[in-house]
């Protein structure tokens, strides 16, 4: 019969043990099911092509996860999004996920410090036919976000905002997203699970940077629980993506 210690050790068997894993899922076996059985057999060819080029880019852990990418996608499609924002592109997973879900004269205003990783991924959302959708412009969102908070006629113009940059931001773009989002619909903030650290010790081991963001997540997940000028979903997605629907 097995012993106490040993139940306990076969329980731990299979689930991640380093904060920092992609997926949430209490086994890697759970989420390589969910991979295999319904997203990659789906996943759209410059998607597929876009995630293989990625993953031999030395920051790869920052790309969206090729789940996340089929839920916005659906998403997307389920609001009938036309005007979309993204703040931090990276190499663009999720934007593309985004373009190929808006129809053919919709917008999003994509903005990353990074030129050069949005370029890495951009011949892949030329090639797929849905780069016209795309303004993309190079610099921190802080100032681009005040600019267009600045014109009454940007105010309630988006459908749906996608936030996956600087965490410690998040705060502040909320206080100027609300205002440029639609009454009735979105702003995804993304990573607010932050690799679970969340929940974590303080005492826990955690890489530096997972340390250093967690406060501000922390920080965030507080704040959205209190705005009365939203409802919210916090969904185990990915890194956790916590859906905001502006209803005032
Ligand atoms: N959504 C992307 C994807 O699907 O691959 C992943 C984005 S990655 C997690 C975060 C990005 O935010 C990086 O590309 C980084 O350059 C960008 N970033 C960091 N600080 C920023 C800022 N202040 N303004 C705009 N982008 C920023
Ligand atoms: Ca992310």
């Amino acid at each position: 019969m097995a012993t106490k210690a040993e139940e306990e050790q076969q329980s731990q068997a299979g689930r991640h043990q380093e904060v920092g894993h992609k997926s949430l899922l209490q086994s890697d076996a759970l989420y390589q099911y969910i991979l295999e059985t319904s997203v990659y057999p789906r996943e759209p060819e410059p998607m597929k092509e876009l995630r293989e080029i990625t993953a031999k880019h030395p920051w790869n852990l920052m790309t969206t996860s090729a789940d996340e990418g089929q839920f916005l996608n659906m998403l997307l499609k389920l609001i009938n999004a036309k005007n979309t924002m993204e703040i931090g592109v990276y190499t663009g997973y999720s934007l593309l996920a985004t373009a190929l879900a808006l129809p053919d004269d919709g917008k999003i205003l994509a903005m990353d410090v990074n030129r050069e990783n949005y370029e890495l991924g951009l011949p892949v959302i030329q090639k797929a036919g849905v780069a016209h959708k795309i303004d993309f412009k190079e610099g921190p969102a802080m100032p681009l976000l005040d600019e267009l908070v600045q014109d009454e006629k940007n105010h309630g113009s988006f459908d749906f905002v996608f936030v996956d940059a600087d965490k410690d931001n998040y705060i502040n773009y909320h206080k100027r997203l609300i205002e440029l989002v639609k009454v009735g619909v979105l702003i995804g903030y993304d990573n607010t699970l932050w690799n679970g650290s969340v929940v974590a010790p303080p005492d826990a081991p955690l890489r530096k940077y997972v340390r250093y963001y967690r406060d501000f997540v922390l920080e965030l997940n507080k704040a959205l629980a209190v705005d009365p000028r939203i409802e919210i979903c916090m969904l185990p997605v990915g890194d956790g993506i916590t859906l905001c629907r502006r209803i005032k």
